[in-house]
């Protein structure tokens, strides 16, 4: 496959061999040429980036070029463009544009990188294949029945299939790394509070973090020198200097501490991903790495931990979504108003009623108050039964149970506290080795369809993934070559100690350069 990157680009602008239209310009023919069957983007701005690119080569022309100018981005249809839809790839928010930039975006915008639209996902980030979009499944651009990863499956596939340089997405629970390993790209899940989460849409806020994909590692760590660090706008961004992301691109791996995770080696993984990753790690032992298998004892509860936080998270940060303030709204007579309001206006004149000692004006006030309740109820029920999709009702109803009177000791806080033991297993770690490799899922992709009637299933896909967000730390995937059987790409997971990032990238940069 054609996978262009942003660092080609940007020598041939140097070179003055070709300007920022004709690269946006060449990916927007790719789009018309593919995206009807991946169905990786859920709006392509053809017009806002080609008067971009305009805009950057005049720039250009008058010696003012942007570190990246011309760098052409996708960005999951999670994260806010000012004017651009955010739908999350959900009903509730078909028809919902953003009316802001999310930091991020500022960012990248002020560095001259041009959107050329948004991608789709899973529904609210919730899924590992991509088919629980209201905009229907995207498709893997290695084989087109099979799935392409969740829940930035959009970007990756866009990323993979040439139609950008590189794309952002948000990391939860694996949903960077894992679509990046299934259509063989490059995806970094930041440290939590390494980028900002301003005007990213909460699914988890404790896990919730947006990451670069790209096709090379370079170009990841390029992404990241300019959206990593602080900032007053998500008070759990740290305020940790950030590096020359590929100042640390040394392609040295000479007495590196490498540790090998037993618990991540286990029943469940395919046997010729385990090959894979082993021989990867034989060539770096080779240039002189040093390797050690290390435990992390409490690994197999992550994938329950996981489920129970982030679901109650979720069932919190999706109460917003009632159909008053915005989103979808069911097609109901009484909501021609706001209901809310006249509610209240209803509650203030019974309160003067019944100083007043109007008695009869008091029980046809209540009456008509009681009404309005049911309407209001009315509307949030069918406003939420209508806008939300499955998998997004299934984790609303898992995480209000798991946090609801008598059961929010057993499950929320009991996972809360094994979330702790995790993240304390990878600092015991990281004292004895600087970087961990695991395989970033247990199989290659599946075919669409496959662990649709299976939620469980579908979760332990995120066996190896899960854990680096309850702790906190960095994950790297990197693609390490195709499976042998069905030819779908293979990912290969670093992961490394909070802030740690130029290490992984290094180590990634290394591994990848060798392939
Ligand atoms: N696949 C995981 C889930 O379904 C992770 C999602 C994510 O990282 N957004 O929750």
């Amino acid at each position: 496959m054609d996978q262009p990157t942003f660092a080609q680009a940007h020598r041939a602008l140097e070179a003055d061999e070709t300007s920022c239209e004709e690269l946006v310009s060449s990916f927007l023919d790719r789009i018309d040429e593919k995206d009807d069957e991946l169905n990786a983007f859920t709006t392509v701005d053809r017009d806002g980036a080609l008067n971009h690119a305009r805009y950057l080569d005049s720039q250009r022309e008058r010696g003012n070029p942007r570190p990246l100018s011309g760098l052409v981005l996708a960005v999951k249809d999670n994260i806010c463009i000012r004017g651009y839809p955010v739908s999350c790839g959900s009903k509730m928010l078909k028809d919902f544009s953003s009316l802001y930039d999310a930091s991020v975006i500022e960012r990248l915008r002020d560095a001259g990188a041009i959107f050329i639209g948004k991608t789709n996902c899973d529904e609210f980030a919730m899924g590992s294949s991509n088919e629980t979009s209201h905009f229907g499944p995207v498709r893997n651009p290695h084989d087109t029945d099979y799935v392409p990863g969740g829940s930035s499956g959009g970007s990756a596939a866009a990323v993979a299939a040439g139609l950008c340089h590189a794309a952002l997405g948000s990391d939860t629970g694996g949903s960077v790394r894992q679509p990046s390993a299934f259509c063989g790209v490059v995806g970094l899940k930041p440290t939590y509070g390494r980028v900002s989460r301003s005007g990213l849409v909460a699914f988890a806020s404790s896990l919730d973090v947006i990451g670069p994909m790209a096709n090379s590692v370079e170009d990841v760590a390029t992404l990241l020198n300019v959206i990593a660090g602080e900032d007053p706008n998500d008070s759990t961004s740290a305020p940790v200097e950030v590096p020359d992301y590929t100042d640390a691109l040394t392609g040295e791996v000479e007495g590196l501490r490498i540790g090998l995770p037993d618990e991540y080696f286990t029943e469940g993984l395919d046997e010729d991903v385990r090959q894979m990753v082993r021989d990867r790690v034989a060539t770096l032992e080779d240039r002189g790495a040093d390797v050690q298998r290390i435990s992390l004892p409490h690994t197999e509860y992550g994938i329950a931990t996981y489920y129970l936080l982030a679901t109650a998270e979720a069932s919190s940060n999706l109460a917003r979504y009632d159909g008053i303030r915005y989103g979808y709204r069911a097609d109901l007579k009484e909501t021609k108003e706001s209901l809310r309001e006249r509610r209240e206006e209803m509650k203030s004149e019974l309160a003067t009623a019944r100083t007043k000692g109007d008695d009869d004006r008091v029980a046809e006030l209540e009456a008509q108050l009681d009404e309005e309740q049911r309407a209001l109820d009315a509307l949030y029920t069918r406003t939420r039964s209508e806008g939300f999709g499955d998998e997004v009702k299934r984790r609303i109803m898992l995480g209000t149970y798991a946090l609801s009177a008598g059961y929010y000791d057993k499950y929320y806080e009991k996972a809360q506290r094994v979330r702790t033991l995790i993240r304390h297993d990878f600092d015991q770690a990281f004292e004895d080795v600087d970087v961990l490799v695991t395989p970033t899922t247990p199989t290659p992709p599946f075919q669409l369809g496959e662990k649709t009637d299976d939620p469980l299933e579908m979760y332990l896909n995120d066996i190896y993934t899960v854990t680096a967000n309850l702790a906190g730390i960095p994950g790297l995937s990197v693609p390490i070559g195709v499976h042998p059987e069905d030819g779908l790409p293979v990912g290969l997971q670093l992961l490394g100690a909070h802030f740690d990032e130029a290490l992984l990238l290094q180590v990634g940069d290394a591994i990848t350069q060798s392939s």
